[in-house]
């Protein structure tokens, strides 16, 4: 008698999908009132938490013992050794000229790198839904929901990118499906309802245009089963997976960053600034904390100055819309050595960077192209 219409699997009542709205109702389900202001007039919105006041003491630093670390001198051999095996993991280099050319001189440098990494965490909240599968629903009857940033959740390693979402607790409520209007299924759109389509072979006529024989594919009926539906003419509402009914709630989303800002200390033009900024260094220096100082006494200038800028920049762009957890900022050593060389009468320079010697080298003489010397 009190049959339930969307338990029936006849396509009568149900509608075609394209007709069903594409997204839930603009106005989520009665809002809840510790989020009003959170959720006002957009759907989506970054919760600001003030910066946090910076209080550790500043400590002093001795650098003429770190400034001590020497980084270890490139000699003729290691210079030549170096430039044969690059030139050995490029197959259109010759390495005749790199045994053969003659070394001049090597003017060598040692660079400084500065590094700060900060790691912060920035929560979002959202509202969503999921097909309704359980019966427990944490709604605002259990009591109101908490702040964002008073949900605990456990944070990743450290400096380690990552996003995770959460469903805010006592935010949930339970929906006629808005796609379906509460059927699980839907009226398929390949054969509006009906299971069948016309047959493709005989368009329907039964039988082959000039062919007194009736129609192999269709028997004869003028009809085919509709593929999309296996031709039981609905299909499982793919929102709420059939389930009928939506679980809306508020998602917390939590992203975890890590932002780079990095300098280098001046160098020699002609060796790309962007290699030097990924080369491998010698570690001069951590500091790591919860927030960190500025260097201010580094002998070097420019790492000093590098550093109040970095820790300014990150504070200007991410305190106001995020909490910072955690700072790193490292001092590096970079070796790079000009090595100046003659080769058929002609002379040239390469460099080589980094603790690994790399090499970087522009006009290299005896490069080859499908097989043609390109000197
Ligand atoms: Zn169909
Ligand atoms: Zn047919
Ligand atoms: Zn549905």
């Amino acid at each position: 008698m009190d049959k339930d219409p969307s338990g029936d699997d006849s396509a009568a009542g149900l509608s075609v999908e394209a007709e069903g709205p594409l997204a839930p109702p603009a106005e989520p389900p009665e809002p809840l009132p510790s989020y009003d202001r959170l959720l006002q007039g957009d759907r989506q919105r970054i919760f600001f938490l003030p910066s946090e006041a910076p209080g550790r003491p500043r400590e002093q630093r001795s650098w003429s013992s770190v400034l001590e670390h020497r980084i270890p001198v490139v000699t003729e051999e290691v210079a030549r050794q170096a430039l044969l095996s690059f030139v050995n993991s490029k197959c259109c280099y010759g390495s005749t000229a790199a045994g053969s050319l003659v070394i001049r001189e090597l003017r060598q440098q040692t660079l400084c790198r500065y590094r700060l990494e900060t790691f912060s965490e920035s929560r979002i909240s959202e509202w969503t839904f999921q097909p309704f599968t359980n019966h427990t629903v944490d709604g605002p009857q259990r009591g109101a929901s908490p702040s964002l940033w008073d949900i605990k959740v456990q944070v990743p390693p450290m400096f380690q990118e990552d996003t995770r979402k959460f469903q805010v607790p006592h935010s949930s409520s339970v929906k006629e499906c808005h796609k379906c209007h509460g059927h699980g299924r839907y009226k398929c759109s390949g054969c509006h309802g009906a299971g069948v389509v016309r047959c493709p072979s005989c368009s329907g006529a039964k039988r082959k245009a000039k062919q007194s024989r009736r129609c192999q594919l269709c028997a004869g009926s003028g009809r085919r089963r509709c593929s999309t539906c296996s031709g039981r003419g609905n299909k499982t509402c793919a929102t709420c997976k059939g389930e009928k009914k939506l679980l809306h709630f508020i998602q917390l989303v939590i992203m975890w960053r890590n932002s780079l800002f990095e300098f280098v200390s001046e160098h020699q033009p002609d060796c790309p600034g962007e290699l030097l900024a990924k080369a491998r260094g010698e570690n001069l220096f951590t500091d790591e904390n919860s927030t960190v100082y500025p260097i201010v006494d580094f002998p070097l200038r420019d790492i000093s100055l590098a550093s109040q800028r970095g820790i300014a920049e990150h504070s200007a762009s991410l305190a106001s819309r995020t909490r910072i957890l955690r700072q790193r900022q490292t001092i590096e050593l970079i070796p790079l050595t000009e090595v100046h060389y003659w080769y058929q009468g002609k002379s040239s320079v390469y460099y080589i960077y980094g603790t690994d010697h790399q090499v970087y080298v522009v006009d290299y003489p005896e490069r080859y192209c499908c097989g043609c010397t390109i000197i």
